[in-house]
C-alpha cells in the first residue's frame, strides 16, 4: 500500500481512504492462529497506513520519490550484489535518501541504521549506480513513525565494496557438499534447523535438554 501511495505513476492511492482500501483488498488472511488474531492485526495495518499517510501530509519536505520497491544490481566480478529498495527520495540540493520501512520495531536510533548490514549494502547500490551524488540510508519506524538516519563515507563504501567481494568469492568458491553443519546457539530458532537435522553428526539439542 506505501509503495502505491508514494509512486507517483499510481494515482489509485492518494487519500487515508483509498490506502485502507487497497489495504483490506490485498490483505491476505492465510497464517493467523485465530479469526481474531487476524482481526488485531488488520486493525494495526490500519493504523499503520493512517499515521504514515498523515504524517507525510504534514511533512515540512520538498522530496520527489524517484522510485519505489526497486531492484538494483552491482556487478561484483564473481558474483552480483543485489538488493530491493522500498523507496528512494531525491532532495533539492540532488542528494538521495533510501527509505527502508519497518513494521515490527517501534522505534529506531542512527546506530541501528549504521550498524545494518542490508542498509550498507543499498547504499553502495544506490551510490554506485548515482557515482558522485550524496546517498544517506534512514529507517522508519512505522508504528512510531520514529526515523533515523546514517550515511557511509566514500572510503567506506570502497572498503564495504572490497569486503564483500572477498566474501562473495569465498562463497561461490566453496564446494557446500562438503560443509558440515556445526550446531550452535542459533539453531535453535533457525529456519533450517529441520534441514540440518538430517545431516549425519549433527548432533543438536533443544536447550532444555542441555546439561547445564
Ligand atoms: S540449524 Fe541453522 S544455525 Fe544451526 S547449523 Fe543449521 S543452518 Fe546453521
Amino acid at each position: 500500500v506505501l509503495e502505491r501511495f508514494h509512486d507517483s505513476q499510481d494515482a489509485g492511492v492518494e487519500t487515508v481512504e483509498q490506502a485502507l482500501a487497497a489495504l483490506e483488498e490485498n490483505w491476505i488472511d492465510a497464517g493467523y492462529a485465530s479469526a481474531q488474531e487476524m482481526q488485531e492485526a488488520l486493525g494495526e495495518g490500519r493504523q499503520i497506513v493512517e499515521a504514515h499517510i498523515e504524517r507525510k501530509r504534514h511533512e515540512p519536505t520538498t522530496a520527489r520519490t524517484l522510485f519505489v520497491e526497486k531492484t538494483l544490481r552491482l556487478d561484483l566480478g564473481t558474483f552480483d550484489l543485489i538488493g530491493r529498495v522500498d523507496r528512494v527520495d531525491e532532495a533539492d540540493d540532488d542528494s538521495l535518501e533510501i527509505i527502508d520501512y519497518k513494521s515490527g520495531r517501534p522505534t529506531v536510533h542512527p546506530e541501528d541504521v549504521a550498524n545494518d548490514i542490508a542498509m550498507a549494502c543499498y547504499q553502495l547500490l544506490v551510490s554506485r549506480a548515482h557515482p558522485g551524488r550524496a546517498v544517506r540510508a534512514t529507517i522508519i519506524a512505522l508504528r512510531s513513525g520514529a526515523r533515523a538516519s546514517h550515511s557511509l563515507a566514500p572510503a567506506e563504501l570502497d572498503e564495504l565494496e572490497a569486503d564483500l567481494r572477498v566474501l562473495g568469492s569465498e562463497i561461490v568458491a566453496r564446494d557446500f557438499a562438503q560443509v558440515r553443519p556445526v550446531p550452535k546457539s542459533l539453531c535453535e530458532d533457525c529456519d533450517f534447523l529441520a534441514l540440518c537435522l538430517r545431516q549425519d553428526g549433527f548432533a543438536w539439542t533443544p536447550a532444555q535438554n542441555r546439561e547445564s
